[in-house]
């Protein structure tokens, strides 16, 4: 049957992969890769040898037709990012909605991803809570934490960690001294960290620090 996988993988730990994310990059006719030598490392380490094509942020608008047509001509595909869910913050949307158009079945795996551990982690209510992804860097960024002051579901943020205390001083302005804060780096690898508080009590554990690896920012909401 053609179709379209979407795979999760690892977000730091190589044992965070399913059984069944295995055997379907081992099954499909080609693996579409955000990175061909990431995703190489990775099927090298579970012994899968497959054909990789190479799929990112730069030429997925070119290349989704052709990787239909591919797919409709009778082949099976796997997508994955670098790290974590395709399309959630990396190319996969795009080619979601392509496949959909063209009546091409889609199968996306549940596993890893970067922001449900970190909301889990932060003790914040879970049972409502809105995924803001990367803030927009210069324009529309402050438009943004405006809109979001009122926001009471409990906020997921990525960010870079050279940007991380530039983003907290902001919160600390718009969303004041005492709302709380949780902060997960590294998750899942040797050296994970959730650092948690009120966004002042957090800015001081990172200040003065040279700050390393991946982080996701998890907001308190708006109180009710
Ligand atoms: N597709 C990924 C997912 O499902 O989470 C996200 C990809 S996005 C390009 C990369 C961002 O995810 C990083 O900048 C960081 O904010 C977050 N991230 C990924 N891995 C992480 C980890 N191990 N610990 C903390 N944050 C992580």
């Amino acid at each position: 049957m053609p179709k379209l996988y979407i795979i999760p993988t690892p977000i730091g730990n190589l044992e965070d992969i399913t059984l069944r994310a295995l055997r379907i990059l081992s099954e499909v006719d080609f693996i579409l890769a955000e990175d061909t030598r990431t995703t190489g490392n990775l099927l090298r380490h579970y012994n899968i040898s497959k054909q990789i094509i190479s799929h990112h942020l730069h030429n997925e608008h070119k290349t989704v037709a052709q990787i239909c047509d591919k797919i409709s001509s009778g082949n099976s595909a796997a997508l994955v990012s670098d790290a974590g869910t395709p399309a959630i913050s990396d190319p996969g949307f795009l080619l979601v909605r392509e496949c959909i158009k063209n009546d091409i079945e889609i199968e996306c795996l549940p596993g890893p991803t970067a922001l449900i551990p970190a909301l889990v982690n932060s003790g914040f209510p879970c049972e409502k809570f809105c995924f803001e992804g990367f803030l927009p860097q210069k324009k529309g960024r402050q438009t943004r934490l405006n809109f979001l002051k009122e926001e009471k579901r409990t906020m997921i943020f990525y960010e870079s960690p050279h940007r991380l205390l530039k983003t907290l001083e902001q919160f600390l302005e718009f969303f004041g001294s005492e709302r709380r804060v949780s902060v997960s780096r590294e998750l899942s690898k040797i050296h994970e960290e959730n650092a948690r508080g009120t966004i002042s009590e957090v800015i001081l554990h990172f200040q003065n620090k040279t700050i390393k690896g991946e982080i996701v920012i998890v907001l308190e909401g708006a109180q009710e």
